[in-house]
């Protein structure tokens, strides 16, 4: 996996990364309802993840419109609350996509 710089604004995982899983942003509570964009501004917490297309099935298993976007967009913002409910690891910020 590529190592990259941190762009502001620029959270979409790049076309390699992309290839292997999708990329999970996670912003502060409140503030998943906001445009990746938007969120690299002003509601990031610094944490994110790289998974399989198949976890994210799994998580959204309820949701297939929203799988189907996710999967398209390869990439989700979730919030603290529900990192800590799926118990993502906090130290995975050296994980970069
Ligand atoms: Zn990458």
């Amino acid at each position: 996996m590529p190592k990259e710089v941190w762009l502001p604004g620029d959270i979409d995982p790049c076309d390699s990364c992309a290839k292997i899983g999708v990329g999970i942003v996670e912003v502060m509570d409140g503030m998943d309802g906001m445009s990746s964009k938007q969120a690299a501004h002003e509601g990031l917490t610094g944490n994110r993840w790289l998974v399989k297309d198949s976890m994210i099935e799994q998580l959204m298993a309820d949701n297939p419109k929203k799988l189907a976007e996710v999967l398209k967009r390869r990439i989700v913002l979730i919030t603290e609350q529900t990192s800590k409910e799926l118990g993502l690891p906090i130290a995975a910020t050296t994980q970069t996509f």
